[in-house]
């Protein structure tokens, strides 16, 4: 089997909360997605997508991602989209970096795997795990009064595991862990994200603020060795997200003891492919993880499904449905949440179908 074409499509989803803010008084609208469709000489069609979180989150952006596949996908031309390893290693020879530009490329040749063989993704990655996937809240910046009306809200929905960004002003931040905190109930989770944002002081004063609550610290600053200090100076647990950016980095964290838990965003390390390796060595190494994507609809929400449908339960912190925070549905089958949980589709391959309408022409064919 061979790629002959390759259709880039650009959609846009607008937020369902109006804004998304995190820290810094960064906030974004609308995700600007990217939906790649894979066409094969045998007649199947495998779709991926990608959708940074604006500009200004990790070093993606949207254009950058049509940009870099009008570079890269030329290459897989003529390739066994089967061979997810030879994909990737073509793709790394030819384009350095730029995880996020491969993903979307990586997502829809493992859905032509599937479809080829007649199996769902997460049989390929591991095979089924338990019933549903958990997914946590992401709960945007605000006042603390409104955050805790967001929260309360998201918990009408079903949702127990409460992600709030932080990551301004020390003081108000504590106000926001504290108001939140006060507002849950028993078995809740609370994760405090401050995106990279807080200098080492600043990360200082907060969490010997906040000792005594229970509750996950999530990436206090930008560098590496910045929120490894912070690690040392607190006792709650502590997750990385924006800084292991891949296997290597994963590597060091762990022999560092720098973290309890790992986000694995699929298109900061490559996709499908590389997360799923990551996850292995998680598993192996025995750390816990968040299984998620910046942004996008319902092909990126199907392969995080997947993926983290097919990690032993034990091992699964939190996921994430971001096809549920936008108002825009690209695709039938995608994973719907249901109580604060969603399922990977049974069907062949991610199990979803593109609504063509929806995607429109596409901005650039390859082929
Ligand atoms: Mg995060």
């Amino acid at each position: 089997m061979k790629i002959t074409q390759i259709a880039v499509h650009q959609v846009d989803l607008p937020l369902s909360a109006g804004t998304y803010s995190w820290s810094d008084g960064k906030s974004i609208r609308t995700y600007d997605s990217t939906v790649v469709r894979v066409f094969t000489d045998a007649g199947l069609i495998g779709h991926g997508e990608v959708c940074p979180l604006g500009p200004s989150y990790l070093p993606a952006y949207a254009n950058g991602v049509r940009t870099g596949l009008a570079e890269l996908a030329p290459h897989l031309i003529g390739q066994d989209p089967r061979q997810l390893g030879v994909i990737n290693r073509v793709m790394d020879q030819q384009l350095k970096g730029h995880p996020y530009v491969k993903s979307a490329l990586d997502i829809a040749c493992w859905d032509i795997l599937g479809l080829a063989s007649g199996l769902p993704v997460s049989t390929l990655l591991g095979g089924r795990q338990g019933e549903a996937v958990k997914c946590y809240r992401a709960i945007s910046r605000d006042t603390p009064e409104r955050m805790v009306e967001r929260v309360a809200a998201c918990r009408a929905e079903g949702h127990h595991h409460f992600q709030i960004k932080v990551g301004g002003e020390p003081d108000f931040d504590i106000a926001r862990i504290r108001a939140v905190a006060a507002s849950l109930g028993a078995g809740e989770v609370l994760v405090a994200d401050a995106n990279t944002s807080w200098l080492p002081h600043q990360a200082a004063r907060v969490v010997r603020a906040i000792e005594d609550i229970d509750l996950y610290l999530e990436q206090p600053c930008l560098g590496y060795g910045e929120c490894l200090s912070i690690r040392r100076r607190t006792s709650r647990p502590f997750i990385l997200d924006e800084i292991i950016d891949g296997p290597a980095m994963l590597l060091r964290a762990h022999a560092d003891q720098a973290m309890d838990v790992v986000n694995i965003k699929l298109s900061k390390v490559g996709g499908l492919t590389a997360a799923r390796q990551m996850r292995d060595m998680c598993v192996v190494m025995g750390l816990a993880m968040t299984i998620e994507d910046s942004g996008g609809s319902d092909i990126v929400t199907a392969a995080i499904a997947h993926l983290a449908h097919s990690t032993p339960e034990a091992f699964r912190f939190s996921s994430s449905d971001v096809n549920g925070y936008n108002t825009v549905s690209i695709a039938e089958g995608g994973p719907q949440q249901r109580g604060g949980y969603i399922e990977a589709p049974t069907g062949p391959g991610l199990g979803v179908v593109p609504y063509l309408d929806v995607l429109g022409k596409p901005v650039a064919t390859i082929g």
